[in-house]
């Protein structure tokens, strides 16, 4: 299948995740995640329509989308893998949006990056739902404390919260927790969903859902 017919497959479906919901379309936003794939492959869904990616390391981005965001100034791009502190300031340079603030040391560096850049970056922070020891995010008990640190303290622009479901778990229930910790804490945006369960995210009230391999193909495993 060609990008275009996969894109409007999973926008298809989407819409009808939302409607069965009771939610309208087009607050849902698909964030389409480019990794391992090549412009010629990015190119290719931005001329059927799509505008908003998402790339998991700053580098591979970097390599990407100056070229893409030059030719398009419309494009959204999303950071949405876990990002070290010396990276903050490219990563402020390049992306408009971070789905991966997880810790002090980075919510302290963004926001410093990002006063000197001029730029106010909106912020996802990341949940580790599934309490994983090798997984980023905030453990839902430091969740409340550290959402205040980052609009109190960092001034950041937190928008919503992020989740990684386990593999081996229900997905469904780590996202109505993240929809229910978002409510808790006012955050009106939650990216949850990827290509296996995206409907079932918009179902239990995701904003944003990251899909790959859905519209671009499988990755090689190296990158799953
Ligand atoms: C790779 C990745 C996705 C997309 O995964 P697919 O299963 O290919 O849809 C979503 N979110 C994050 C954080 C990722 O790293």
């Amino acid at each position: 299948m060609s990008g275009a017919s996969l894109l409007a497959d999973v926008k298809g479906r989407i819409a009808e995740a939302a409607r069965a919901a009771g939610r309208a379309p087009g607050d849902i936003t698909l964030v389409a995640v480019s990794k391992t794939n090549g412009a010629d492959k990015v190119q290719e869904l931005i001329d059927a329509g799509q505008r908003v990616f998402g790339e998991n390391r700053v580098q591979e981005a970097q390599e990407k989308f100056p070229a893409l965001k030059a030719r398009h100034p419309d494009l959204e791009l999303h950071l949405i893998g876990p990002l070290q502190t010396n990276k903050a300031r490219d990563a402020v340079a390049l992306f408009d949006v971070i789905q991966s603030v997880d810790r002090d040391k980075l919510a302290a560096s963004l926001a410093k990056e990002m006063e000197k850049a001029g730029r106010q970056l909106a912020c996802f922070i990341q949940v580790n739902t599934g309490e994983e020891p090798q997984k980023a995010g905030v453990l839902p008990a430091d969740l409340d404390a550290f959402v205040a640190t980052c609009r109190d303290t960092y001034k950041l622009k937190v928008v919503g919260l992020m989740c990684i479901p386990p593999v081996d778990e229900e997905p469904a229930l780590h996202f109505a927790l993240l929809a229910k910790m978002a409510a808790r804490n006012g955050l009106p945006q939650v990216s949850m969903g990827m290509s296996a369960d995206y409907e079932t995210a918009v179902r239990l009230g995701a904003t944003h859902v990251r899909v790959g391999s859905a519209l671009f193909g499988a990755r090689p495993p190296l990158h799953a």
